[in-house]
């Protein structure tokens, strides 16, 4: 049996397809590509009870993933990541069934490694040398990480304003690193005349296809974990919305394998308030967004003001009767302190947004009684040290404890 089941790459918007076995960015369109696998013939010659057994990381799907021989999977171990019940913090909210999907143990700590792992095992695959892309940080430093691991070289633009972690991982690994005074966006122009310049590969969000198939596995895993049976809901932090079209396209790949039933559950997008494009979007019932001006939220992940995707995460939303929401940051900050001191787990802002999320659209009645909910945590808060002000007594040695 074939490692992998892809067959061809096809445009969203107009409906081209592509040849996957040469390196493809957008299409002339201009749209995002995305990737078909044979999903008929799969579904004769792999059952849910084959999975048992296999590594406990993504690459346990590798049918559905594009990489065609096991020798080019560059790995970390990423993947299967815990799905935690989240039981305290879920009735201080009035949610019995509440789950963490928690992404913050995974290598490079966000969820970031998942689209790098996939996209730069494909990336060594079609023979790229070097890759050039802007990023928020963690997506550069899960970048700059697996291609050192892959022998691949790696520019990387990040606004100086992104979490100083990022930019030592990046710098670390060896990568080319490059800062802006500016915004996400502003690093895009930059990597963009340096692609064209330099004949680099463009490793930016939804620039190359292959990143969704990474952040997919974790739509799969949700369902393995939950034994194939769905939640009602399904809450993340959306800031380019690739995790978000990847789980909604992992759903889907499973209903067509007869794996799960056709009904999906209903994804939320969570936005910061200082940044929420899409949330805009969803409200004025449109199919694509506009750029957000001046953007700003201490959830660094989320500010992308413009994402090239946005009218597949709305197309995401609409059909499964899902939602867009947006959390100021003092809400998200104070939900993090409530998920640190309720369950013991440190989450990043972006993370935390979906519980506040979830909070107010269990308050607001639009998550009911008795639903499963899954909300996403997609990195580590210990990569954003400053989110947490500290103020503690400090004692001299021969003073006694103090206890609050
Ligand atoms: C990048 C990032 C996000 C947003 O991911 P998209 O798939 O681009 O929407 C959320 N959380 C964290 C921690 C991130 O690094
Ligand atoms: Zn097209």
């Amino acid at each position: 049996m074939s490692f992998s089941f892809l067959s061809q790459l096809h445009c969203p918007k107009c409906h081209e397809t592509y040849n996957p076995d040469v390196i493809q960015q957008l299409c002339t369109c201009g749209s995002p590509l995305l990737v078909d696998y044979d999903l008929a013939s799969l579904k004769t010659q792999l059952k849910p009870a084959d999975l048992v057994g296999r590594p406990s990381n993504l690459w346990r799907y590798h049918e559905l993933l594009p990489v065609k021989s096991p020798e080019h999977v560059v790995s970390l171990g990423e993947g299967m990541t815990p799905l935690l019940p989240m039981s305290r913090l879920g009735k201080d909210m009035g949610i019995e069934h509440l789950w963490m999907k928690d992404e913050g143990i995974i290598p490079t700590g966000s969820f970031k490694a998942r689209g790098a792992a996939v996209g730069v095992s494909k990336a060594k695959e079609l023979g790229v040398e070097e890759l050039a892309m802007p990023t928020n940080g963690n997506a550069g430093a899960a970048w700059s990480l697996y291609a050192a691991r892959a022998g691949i070289r790696a520019s990387i633009v990040m606004p100086v304003g992104a979490p100083l972690i990022t930019r030592n991982e990046c710098a670390v690994s060896g990568a080319n690193l490059n800062l802006v005074n500016g915004l996400i966006s502003d690093a895009g122009k930059i990597v963009g005349h340096a692609v064209k310049a330099f004949d680099l590969f463009d490793a930016s969000t939804l620039k190359e296809p292959y990143r969704i198939e990474g952040k997919k596995t974790m739509g799969l895993e949700i369902a393995e974990q939950l034994d194939w049976k769905l939640p009602d809901v399904i809450l993340y932090p959306t800031g380019g919305g690739v995790g978000l079209i990847g789980i909604y396209k992992a759903l889907r790949e499973l209903a067509e394998l007869g794996w799960i039933e056709d009904k999906l559950p209903r994804l939320v997008a969570v936005q910061a308030a200082g940044c929420a494009p899409i949330v805009k979007a969803w409200e004025e019932g449109k199919t694509d967004s506009e750029f957000w001006a001046d953007s700003t939220t201490v959830a660094f992940g989320i500010n992308v003001p413009k994402a090239l995707g946005d009218f597949l995460v709305l197309e995401a939303i609409y059909k499964t009767d899902g939602c867009a929401i947006a959390i100021e940051d003092d809400e998200l900050l104070e939900e993090q302190k409530k998920i640190a001191s309720m369950e013991g787990a440190f989450v990043c802002p972006e993370g935390a947004a979906t519980f506040s999320a979830a909070r107010k659209l269990r308050a607001s009645g639009w998550i009911k009684d008795g639903e499963t909910v899954v909300a996403l945590n997609t990195g580590s808060g210990i990569k954003y040290p400053e989110t947490v002000k500290v103020e503690v007594p400090i004692l001299d040695p021969q003073d006694t404890l103090q206890r609050g």
